[in-house]
């Protein structure tokens, strides 16, 4: 199965279809990264706040698929932000994970209230510098932030990984960030299963007339909306059907079905007010 790779602003390529690690506990990380990459992914999507970055890392020791064919993404806690901090940070990932270098770095939530983030992506523009990730991004960051971001250094973010689902779908950061050449990961993209998105109905019509599950219809439903996606399950069996959507497409009138679920329904944290 071949999955699609997506053109970085910085000229680096990211496969659309990865998988993520959030809440994977530490000690079962190995085992199921492992799965992971027996299934086929080969984009991972980890955070220094997971602390699963060494079963991350011992999975892919112990696969022997060689390096520059995974992609590998972690993120800068919060309590990390601030420019020597940073430094710090990406070197004790990058020790957890073994490698000597990420993909993709990124800021993972602004924290507007501590002020630091323009400083702390200053410290990644240089972290790209030295080699130790070959691209920088930033997380759960709105318009605002992104354009100090993008007046106050360089450096355009290659991404901004974001709470995107069918019945939140932030079209405004999606417009802004394509007019801006950023490309957008969905994060929850399932809707971490906390509203009843696989009986909404243009899922479950579209699960019915592909013969595919309600998640997989889910999945394409980002794929062909141009977002990348790392849905994350613990269970093998989900992982490969996960894995498995590129045997069918929604017709243009279903993508749009889904898109009309969009509501507003934020799951997680509301990034401009999180003191986390
Ligand atoms: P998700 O939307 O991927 O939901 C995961 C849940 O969906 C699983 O626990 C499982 O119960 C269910 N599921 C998965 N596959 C299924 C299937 N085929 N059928 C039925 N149910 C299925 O939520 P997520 O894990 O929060 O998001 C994906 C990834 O995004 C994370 O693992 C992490 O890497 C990243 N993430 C980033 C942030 C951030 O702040 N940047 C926040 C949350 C998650």
């Amino acid at each position: 199965m071949t999955v699609p790779t997506i053109a970085l602003n910085d000229g680096n390529t990211i496969p659309q279809l990865g998988f993520g690690v959030f809440k994977v506990d530490p000690d079962e990380t190995e085992r199921i990264v492992t799965d992971a990459l027996e299934v086929g992914y080969r984009h991972i999507d980890t955070a220094a706040i997971y602390g699963n970055e060494v079963g991350v890392g011992r999975a892919i020791e112990k696969s022997g698929i060689p390096r520059d064919e995974l992609f590998i993404t972690t993120k800068l806690w919060n309590s990390d932000q601030g420019t020597q901090s940073a430094f710090d940070a990406i070197d004790l990932s990058l020790e957890k994970l073994g490698l000597e270098s990420v993909n993709l770095y990124l800021i993972h939530w602004p924290r507007p209230d501590l002020d630091r983030y323009l400083e702390t992506w200053l410290a990644l523009e240089q972290i790209k510098e030295s080699g130790k990730a070959a691209s920088i991004g930033v997380s759960n960051f709105h318009v605002e932030h992104l354009r100090k971001v993008i007046e106050g250094s360089s450096t355009v973010p290659a991404v901004d990984q974001i709470e995107l689902h069918p019945a939140f779908a932030q079209h405004e950061i999606r417009d802004f960030a394509a007019s801006k050449g950023i490309h957008v990961e969905a994060w929850g993209p399932l809707g971490q299963g906390k509203y009843d998105l696989f009986g909404m109905a243009p899922v479950a019509a579209a699960a019915a007339a592909h013969g595919v599950s309600p998640a997989q219809v889910v999945i394409r439903w980002h794929l062909q909306n141009g977002i990348i996606v790392f849905p994350k399950s613990n269970s093998r069996e989900r992982m490969a059907q996960n894995f498995d959507v590129f045997g069918f497409e929604l017709t243009a009138d279903e993508v749009a079905a889904i898109d009309g679920l969009d509501q507003g329904l934020r799951v997680g944290s509301d990034p401009t007010t999180a003191t986390f």
